[in-house]
């Protein structure tokens, strides 16, 4: 059953045509009977002969005025009939358009209605409306299952809207479908007017865009997410159309340069580009220049207040069906970087220059144990040039025959293990944190023998890493000859080159504690010139001290390298002999005895010697053990010297 519009308006015309028409067959048909009657065929006397002439007369006159009035009356509607025809066919153009139209509504996409003014009743629907016309549906039982019009409560109503200000209008108005589903629909109200200008009916067209608020709504907050992103980068970020005006910038960039949102609309980028960078980076906000995309670029703008501010950033041409439409950048402000840099490369550049003219020889080995500095005073020092040292492990060359380790390559490798190894002396309780000392001689560095103190001190990054060692050199070559010369008279003897007591006092001390702790034997002879008082009498002083001179050299040059030989005091001698028994001991005060005995002295040409011989026993004192040496002596001595003498 055809339940649309269109459908039924055909049906109910197509009925009404039919009744009309039967009526007129009918109609004729009755006339022509009568016509037929009255030629004669169906005269009053023909079939009631009884009847008076009068009567039949008259009976025959009103056949006669039967016959001519519907024949007058069906000619007199003649023209009536032709116009019924005439509005039967206008009447069926109209059902034909009326059911075009109807065709036309329901292939619309969208609800239509047709609204009576009066009472908010649906006259026509459309399919997409999606309900059944039949019934007396209100516009607002139909999309609000309201009894009553809407009152323009959460909405305003678009058909009360259209009936108060006779006008057209397009209003965003809730629905419910029906399943009760509120939808958001943009309705189109259109009035409709009576010949005397009374709105009498309302079109009402209505478009369902639930789905494009939503899709707008979600897009509203990405966009507002996206802005809020923008807006909060540390980043400078800005667009520009292709003339280089500025579209957008955000917070940041605002910040940076001091330009409001509203400021930049009357600028360029020309204006805010450093005279220094403009040439070289005019191009790259040029969508002509081809550049699709320059990553980390350099570029010095100028901020309001006249200020260098120096980014680094990539730029990239948007496009729009292949066309670019702007130009896009973003940007890290790196201002204070470059002037850190600036500042540290000045600083290492200070440093370098102290180290290059320090006046201490220097040099600095990377953690690849490659030298990095090579100063001007080690370049004195070393008679090596820098540049030929500089960026080769070559450190060692001056100070030693062969490749070895130095201190710094040690301290580098964190090999504190090894320095003994390396090194005879060392000390790691330096002043310098992590710092090693080391020193000696060395042969031949640059020209000549140099006693050096080498100090080798780590140096860590902030990340506690090691990342190179710088070692200081100290040439102390003269103050060591004079130290080592004061030491000499301090020790020695000046007469003789012997120990002094003082020093052979120390050497006893020594001696006695490695014979206790090691229980090893330990033996001390005593001598004392004999009659050297004559000597000095008889030929004077001076002669006496070149005796004093000749003996010293006659026993040093005769004892073991390891016997220590002292003046005690005037004429009296001392030799410790470490490692010697008694017997030992004896033996060689013999053999001094006799070498004193049988050598030729310079004016006096012989003296003698006497000796007191002992060795230490585990109790002695040092007194003790010297005394029982002494004790010897005297008693050689008294037996007649020029003899040794054991106690
Ligand atoms: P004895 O055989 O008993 O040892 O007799 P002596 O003469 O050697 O002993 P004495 O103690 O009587 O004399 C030691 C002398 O040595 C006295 C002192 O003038 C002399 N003498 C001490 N020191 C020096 C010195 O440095 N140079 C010189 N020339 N004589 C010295
Ligand atoms: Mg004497
Ligand atoms: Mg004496």
């Amino acid at each position: 059953m055809d339940n649309s519009v269109a459908g039924k308006i055909e049906a109910t015309s197509d009925k009404q045509l039919a009744v009309q028409k039967s009526l007129v067959r009918t109609f004729v048909v009755a006339l022509t009977m009568v016509f037929l009657g009255e030629l004669g065929i169906m005269r009053v006397l023909a079939f009631f002969p009884d009847l008076p002439a009068s009567t039949a007369a008259f009976l025959d006159g009103v056949f006669l005025a039967a016959l001519l009035l519907p024949l007058w009356f069906f000619l007199s509607h003649r023209p009536m009939r032709e116009k019924t025809e005439e509005c039967d066919q206008e009447r069926q153009k109209v059902l034909k358009q009326n059911a075009f139209l109807h065709t036309v509504l329901d292939a619309l996409p969208f609800p239509f209605y047709v609204i009576d003014a009066k009472d908010y009743r649906v006259q026509i629907i459309n399919k997409a409306a999606g309900i059944n016309v039949a019934g007396d549906l209100t516009c607002h039982a139909l999309s609000h299952k309201s009894a009553t019009p809407c009152s323009g409560g959460e909405h305003p109503c678009p058909m009360l809207e259209v009936k108060r200000t006779g006008k057209p209008v397009i209003l965003e108005h809730l629905h419910y479908n029906q399943h009760g589903a509120q939808r958001v629909m943009e309705v189109h109200g259109y009035p409709i007017f009576d010949e005397a200008g009374n709105i009498v009916q309302m079109i009402e067209s209505s478009m369902d865009i639930t789905q494009r608020r939503l899709a707008e709504d979600a897009l509203r907050r990405s966009e507002a997410s996206l802005q809020d992103f923008l807006d909060n980068a540390n980043d400078l970020i800005q667009i520009l159309d292709l003339k280089g005006r500025f579209l957008y910038v955000n917070r940041a960039w605002q910040m940076a340069m001091g330009y409001s949102e509203k400021e930049i609309g009357s600028l360029t980028i020309h204006d805010l580009l450093h005279q220094d960078s403009r040439e070289s980076s005019i191009g790259l906000f040029s969508t002509t220049s081809r550049i699709s995309q320059a990553v980390g670029h350099e570029l010095v703008f100028v901020a309001k207040n006249g200020k260098a501010i120096i980014v680094e950033g990539n730029i990239t041409t948007q496009m729009e069906e292949g066309a670019p439409v702007a130009v896009r950048g973003i940007f890290r402000d790196i201002t204070k970087r470059k002037q850190l840099e600036e500042q540290f490369l000045e600083q290492k550049n200070i440093t370098e220059k102290m180290i290059k003219f320090s006046a201490v020889p220097i040099f600095v080995l990377d953690k690849n144990h490659l030298v990095t500095n090579w100063n001007k005073a080690c370049e004195k020092m070393t008679g090596v040039k820098a540049q030929r040292v500089v960026g080769t492990s070559d450190h060692w060359r001056p100070f030693y025959p062969s490749k070895r380790s130095c201190l710094a390559d040690l301290v580098l490798d964190g090999a504190y293990d090894s320095f003994p190894q390396f090194y005879e002396s060392f000390d790691t309780s330096t002043f310098l944190h992590d710092g090693v000392r080391s020193e000696g001689w060395f042969d031949n560095v640059g020209g000549k023998d140099r006693y050096i103190i080498f100090d080798a001190v780590p140096i860590y990054n902030r990340a506690k890493e090691l990342v190179a060692v710088i070692e200081t050199l100290q040439d102390i070559s003269e103050r060591k000859k004079l130290g080592e010369k004061l030491e000499q008279l301090a020790t020695t003897d000046a007469l003789t080159g012997l120990y002094n007591r003082h020093r052979f006092n120390e050497l006893l001390e020594q001696e006695v504690a490695r014979a206790r702790r090691y229980h090893t034997p330990l033996s001390l002879i005593m001598f004392d010139l004999d009659y050297f008082k004559n000597i000095n009498d008889t030929y004077g002083h001076a002669v006496g001290d070149q005796v004093l001179q000749e003996v010293a050299k006659v026993i040093r040059e005769n004892v073991r390298a390891t016997d220590w030989v002292g003046r005690w005091g005037g004429e009296e001698f001392l030799v410790l002999c470490p490692e010697a028994t008694e017997k030992d001991a004896v033996a060689t005060a013999e053999k001094l005895r006799g070498l004193v005995e049988s050598h030729i002295f310079e004016t006096v040409e012989t003296i003698t010697i006497s000796c007191g011989v002992t060795r230490f026993k585990a109790p002695d004192s040092i007194d003790a053990f010297v005394s029982r040496a002494d004790d010897g002596l005297y008693r050689a001595k008294d037996k007649g010297r020029n003899i040794v003498e054991i106690v």
